[in-house]
């Protein structure tokens, strides 16, 4: 009992070292990195981070407690998603989960919010953030704004780089800068395929413009990916089904497509299936073909192996 005073003392000469050490660290932290001081307004012991926590969690409850977020509650949800975005500007999840929750009753709000996290410096590389916005530009927003959609989808395409979202995060831009497209030409006549057609073929033209190298796009939609959704844009227009019927614009567009792009890729005018070398009518469609990389000997004509093996594997000539 005697020793008490000791322990008090060592106490007190602890918690004052080690106060020291931590300005000590912060002033070097911040040298490091300046930004450091502006990532929140209370930066004390990290506590902000345990409140933002601790407010996230009284927010998940209290969502519980609701049937469904609507015009009636939905302001108050907003004002407690705001206040955790003070608290923690940087929580991911504050946007990615917390703005969802809200994205049917307030769209615009919720815009608002992910707007402002994809001006987040310290969230620069997350790409669903962006897509989510984009998500709920295209799908809740009254009126979509597609123009806007799509840009959003294109920020979260250069953030994604080609993991797996990024197909998908690439097809959501193509189909809102369609959709844009049917808004402002009104030459279409609200014909959404052939307007994907000619986004995808824009596209394509402007890849050939600025070489493999020029496009960022590149990384999400390379070439081949591409040319896949070329031709099942090809085959959409071209194709009627229950809901379509192609138009005399679609295909004429569709074959100067075909004619520009796939000149050498030998696809079926018709249908865009592919088709071998010696074959004369499309297996899909039954349409009559161009044949292509027969033998050069007239006397045999016969398809080549690949249709473009240097021998002829029937008759052993030479080919060119
Ligand atoms: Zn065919
Ligand atoms: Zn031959």
């Amino acid at each position: 009992m005697k020793r008490t005073p000791i322990y008090v003392i060592i106490l007190v000469v602890a918690c004052v070292a080690s106060t020291i050490l931590a300005m000590k660290l912060n002033t070097m932290q911040h040298s490091f990195c300046p930004e450091k001081k502006d990532l929140s307004g209370s930066p004390i012991a990290g506590f902000h981070k345990f409140a933002s926590d601790v407010k996230w969690m009284r927010l998940v409850n209290y969502l519980g407690s609701l049937n469904t977020v609507d015009e009636s509650n939905v302001k108050q949800v907003a004002e407690r998603l705001e206040e955790l975005m003070k608290l923690d500007p940087n929580l991911e999840k504050i946007y990615k989960d917390g703005a969802l929750i809200m994205s049917i009753a307030d769209p615009d709000k919720t815009i608002e919010f992910l707007t402002t996290a994809c001006n987040n410096q310290y969230l620069k590389n997350n790409w669903q953030i962006p897509f989510y916005a984009g998500y709920v530009m295209m799908h809740n927003a009254k009126p979509a704004n597609y123009e806007k959609a799509a840009e959003f989808f294109e920020m979260s395409m250069k953030r994604s780089g080609s993991d797996t979202g990024a197909s998908y995060v690439v097809s959501s831009f193509f189909r809102a800068k369609a959709k844009d497209m049917v808004q402002k030409d009104k030459s279409l006549k609200g014909d959404e395929k052939l307007a994907l057609l000619k986004v995808l073929y824009g596209e394509w033209e402007n890849n050939q413009k600025m070489g493999a190298e020029g496009s960022y796009r590149n990384d999400g939609a390379n070439t081949q990916n591409l040319n896949d959704r070329l031709i099942k844009a090809l085959k959409d227009v071209k194709v009627a089904s229950e809901d379509y019927k192609p138009t005399s614009d679609g295909k004429k567009y569709a074959d100067m497509v075909i004619s520009k792009v796939f000149d050498k890729a030998h696809i079926c005018s018709n249908c865009t299936a592919p088709y071998d070398a010696g074959e004369k009518y499309c297996s899909s469609c039954g349409t009559s073909l161009p044949v292509w990389g027969l033998c050069k000997n007239q006397a045999c004509k016969k398809p080549l192996k690949n249709g473009n093996a240097p021998f002829c594997i029937h008759c052993g000539a030479k080919q060119k």
